[in-house]
């Protein structure tokens, strides 16, 4: 499953494409990109992502927060508070899936630290993946954290980590097969797939369409919905054993779609758009804006 084919779909090779969003890069490059939609599967991809080292330019990297310092601004604020919450949300789902109160975890995309600086503390042994060298020092300089580059990762010992978690990361790979099939390698037998990833079934990005903020062209390459992300899973050994909402984002996504469409009173339009998604999500999980999803490698 590779982004940069020659026409027929990454996931299935079908030749049945259409156009499903034409959406702007409002936060780099101003330009923009079609998503396509196969005809047979249901996945929708970025039509001609930049390749590679070209890609790199186009990402956005981690604003430098001290910690202790306030974030400015409502949005950052409420980024900065929402963080918090989720970190201790991510550990509590961590701690049921796995049954363990400590264990190995390798946080693949791990940012600037702060999950695996979260995991540490509570006796985690905590192996963190991160390609953008500036994340790394920054990681190191605030948590006294080492991380690894992903070419290091030849390095991980199979039937290693208990958990392997990627918080909104793997919409930005472009081998999503190659990197599913070494977590399948370094899990243990028992080991858990974890990943976050928006949702394009979500009741706020078929309000906002083109204009949704978590279409995030072109850094997100792929663009998930339950049962697609369901078979990319499946065909490289991985069961799908848990899904579930993640309370702030449609709320952030959706203030963002304003914000990146230029309304005014971004932020409450955003608010109420982001209230009335996550209110049907409490009794249509699939339309969240994203989901957490869970995975058990299969037994062959
Ligand atoms: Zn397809």
């Amino acid at each position: 499953m590779n982004i940069h084919t020659n026409g027929s779909c990454p996931l299935c090779g079908g030749k049945h494409q259409t156009e499903y969003a034409y959406c702007t890069d409002n936060v780099i490059s101003g330009e923009s990109y079609s998503l396509l939609e196969c005809k047979d599967c249901g996945l929708v991809y970025t039509a001609n992502a930049p390749q590679d080292k070209q890609a790199d330019k186009y990402e956005r990297l981690e604003q430098k927060l001290k910690l202790g310092e306030s974030p400015k601004g409502m949005t950052n604020m409420i980024h900065y508070m929402a963080r918090e919450i989720m970190l201790r949300r991510k550990y509590k789902l961590i701690r049921k899936l796995t049954y363990k109160k400590r264990g190995t975890l390798l946080n693949y995309g791990a940012k600037t630290g702060f999950f695996s600086d979260y995991m540490i503390r509570r006796n985690w042994s905590v192996t963190s993946v991160e390609k953008f060298h500036q994340e790394r020092q920054f990681a190191l300089e605030l948590f006294h954290h080492r991380m690894i580059d992903v070419k290091d990762m030849e390095f991980l010992r199979e039937n290693t980590f208990d958990v392997v978690t990627l918080w909104h990361v793997l919409e930005h790979n472009n081998n999503p097969d190659a990197l599913l099939t070494k977590f399948h390698k370094i899990l243990k037998p028992d080991g858990i797939l974890v990943m976050a990833l928006p949702n394009i079934n979500s009741t706020d990005a078929k309000y906002y369409k083109s204009n949704w903020a978590a279409f995030n062209v072109p850094r997100h390459l792929w663009h998930f919905r339950p049962s697609v992300i369901a078979r990319v899973a499946k065909e490289n050994g991985f069961i799908m054993m848990h899904r579930e909402r993640m309370f702030f984002d449609p709320f952030y996504i959706s203030i963002l779609s304003e914000r990146e469409m230029g309304h005014h009173f971004a932020f409450i339009r955003g608010f109420f758009t982001g209230l009335r998604s996550w209110w049907i999500s409490l009794t249509s999980k699939d339309k969240s804006s994203s989901l957490i999803y869970a995975f058990r490698k299969q037994t062959l």
